[in-house]
């Protein structure tokens, strides 16, 4: 009994221990287990974030492993394809299967390396770009056993690179291409030109009063206008041509395998009437022409560079001319180019130089041909450039922001004069100054006019302020706070050049003029064209109806004034009665005047 008892203790004592055993066995395969499938899943999550998928090829038994990660990036379902050499090949982008195939069967058949760039191509829509990587191990007789690789979704670094080549090369606005692609493009049309023996235009354009559009109407209506003009441009071009953006307002179109000078015309007219087509912008209606020179390959120079740079000569010409015209560069183009950049370089510390001076143009009043007042009218003498007309210097003087000393210049000239004048002068007087839409952009303007004419002792009605309807086009709240303020100051203010704009009578109802001023083409058709006459009467009629003074500007003749009397204009101006004068000659006249 006692043996039989310690033999089943024995063998309780061994199934216990054995199952022991066989239960930590089992725990330890089962840990194990989930190690390896913790590990798996990490592996597949590491995978997928980081984009990578791998895959196996035994080239022995032709079998394919993709990773889920593979399967995701082929945009394939693992439950419905089997993984295969083909399956992979096929997954490729069209262009790029045959080069993929090469590049591993080179490498498995080199024992290179296959490393190698491509694109995707997924449900015939989606494009994905690729790196793919892999290693081929061999046996003892150099046999392709199996290889072992990745592939990596790039497809975002792409886009990313992609995105800045696109910005090195082309306009972020427009999306044209920009002045280095343009001129590399020229390059390459330039040696095919040389290789086919034929011509090459390049033309450049610059859009005509577009400084106005931007300082009047503000920078985003003026970029709206950059990407309709642009359209313009590509509609008119063949399509194998380039039209590019050089900067600001400045487009270039270069047209190559042209036969003949001529070739370059029929594109450059075709551009002229596309421009002549309103421009719709924010609802409202805008004109925009361009001015054009062209340029040729290799009658004007076989240079980039050159060719470029006499087109904008032709340019310049073209702007000269009148604008919205296209004109073909001459030698002689190149010198009015020069004396542009020659006045800049003068203008240039001009005012300290003490260059400048100011005229006086009296104003009659026609009902009984007393002066009433002058117009302060800007002039420059350089000694390298002679005397320079203000048509000439005001655009650059605008352009390079000089307006604005040039202008507070201008105020206090004309207001120490005037002081003067009124002292010794018993009739009403007052003193007109021209203010440019640019100094409208200075903060400063209303303290410095408030400041001038305290400083000069005159009462503030006579001051009037002469500005053009560009100024009040743009609509920004700065002009209407200025012009409020300005004619609070008690100020005059006046609409030079009426006529010759928009003429818009609804700036006249919403800002608080007192005078407008009928533009010299106007005044020196009345004599013999009736339709002037009839929009002169029109114009003092409805003026007199909203209580504005009338101006005439440059009255020439006696019969010009006759007519002007008839239709009831107030005030005149011009050479019948005198040249802009002197403050020395102003102030004899008005002695004279007052005995
Ligand atoms: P505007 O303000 O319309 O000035 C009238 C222009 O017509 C002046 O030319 C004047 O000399 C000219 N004129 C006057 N009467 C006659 C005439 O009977 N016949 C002819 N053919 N011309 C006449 P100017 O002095 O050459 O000035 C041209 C323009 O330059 C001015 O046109 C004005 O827009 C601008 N300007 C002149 N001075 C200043 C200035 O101080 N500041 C600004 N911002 N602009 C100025
Ligand atoms: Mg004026
Ligand atoms: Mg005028």
């Amino acid at each position: 009994l006692f043996v039989i008892m310690i033999s089943i203790l024995f063998i309780i004592i061994m199934v216990t221990a054995f199952s022991h055993r066989i239960v930590k066995g089992v725990k330890h395969q089962m840990s194990l287990y989930h190690k390896i499938k913790i590990n798996e899943n990490n592996l597949l999550r590491a995978q997928k974030i980081a984009h990578l998928g791998s895959w196996d090829f035994n080239i022995i038994d032709n079998k394919f492993k993709w990773s889920a990660e593979v399967f995701d990036m082929f945009e394939l379902d693992s439950n419905l394809v089997e993984p295969s050499y083909d399956a992979f090949i096929a997954s490729a982008h069209p262009d790029d299967r045959e080069y993929v195939n090469k590049s591993y069967l080179d490498s498995v058949k080199w024992n290179t390396s296959f490393d190698i760039e491509y694109r995707l191509l997924l449900n015939e829509k989606t494009i994905k770009h690729v790196h793919a990587r892999c290693e081929t191990i061999y046996g003892i007789r150099n046999e392709p056993i199996s290889s072992s690789g990745t592939i990596h979704d790039i497809t975002t670094r792409k886009l990313h690179e992609e995105k800045i080549t696109h910005q090195a090369h082309f306009d972020s606005l427009t999306g044209l291409p920009n002045r280095f692609l343009s001129m590399d493009r020229l390059s390459q049309l330039l040696s095919d030109a040389q290789r086919h023996n034929d011509k090459v235009a390049v033309l450049f354009l610059d859009l005509d009063n577009f400084k106005t559009i931007n300082d009047t109407l503000g920078h985003d209506i003026g970029d709206n206008f950059l990407i309709k003009a642009a359209e313009r441009l590509l509609a008119v071009i063949r399509s194998g041509d380039t039209v590019g953006r050089l900067g600001g307002d400045e487009f270039i179109i270069l047209l190559g395998g042209l036969n003949s000078i001529s070739g370059a015309q029929p594109v450059a007219e075709g551009i002229l009437s596309e421009f002549r087509k309103v421009f719709v912008v924010d609802g409202r209606e805008f004109m925009l022409t361009t001015s054009i020179g062209i340029s040729v390959y290799p009658d004007d120079s076989d240079n980039p560079s050159e060719l470029l740079r006499n087109a904008d000569s032709a340019m310049y010409h073209s702007k000269d001319l009148g604008r919205n015209i296209y004109s073909y560069f001459t030698e002689s183009m190149n010198s009015a180019v020069s004396r542009k950049l020659n006045l800049e370089e003068q203008l240039h510390g001009a005012l300290n130089r003490g260059e400048f001076s100011v005229l006086y143009q009296p104003k009659i009043d026609i009902s009984n041909n007393r002066i009433v007042g002058a117009e302060a009218l800007l002039r420059w003498y350089n000694p390298v450039l002679g005397n320079v007309s203000p048509a000439e210097f005001i655009p650059i003087a605008e352009q390079t922001g000089l307006i604005v000393p040039l202008g507070i210049y201008v105020l206090n000239e004309a207001l120490k004069n005037t002081c003067h004048w009124k002292s010794m002068y018993s009739y009403k007087f007052n003193i007109a100054v021209n203010i440019s839409p640019v100094q409208f952009r200075d903060p400063g303007l209303v303290q410095n006019i408030k400041t001038a004419i305290s400083l000069a002792y005159i009462p503030a009605e006579c001051l009037e302020l002469e500005i053009t309807e560009g100024v009040l086009m743009s609509g920004h709240s700065y002009i209407n706070k200025a012009i409020i303020n300005l004619n609070e100051l008690g100020v005059t203010i006046a609409m030079d050049d009426f006529g010759t704009g928009y003429s818009s009578l609804s700036y006249l109802r919403k800002y608080p003029f007192d005078v407008i001023k009928i533009d010299r083409s106007f005044v020196s058709d009345i004599t013999n064209d009736q339709k002037d006459r009839e929009l002169i009467n029109a114009t003092i009629v409805m003026a007199h109806a909203l209580r504005l003074k009338v101006v005439a500007e440059g009255v020439e003749t006696k019969e010009q004034l006759k007519y002007l009397k008839e239709l009831s204009c107030d005030y005149a101006q011009g050479y019948y009665f005198n040249k802009p004068l002197s403050a020395e000659h102003m102030c004899s006249l008005l002695k004279d005047f007052s005995q």
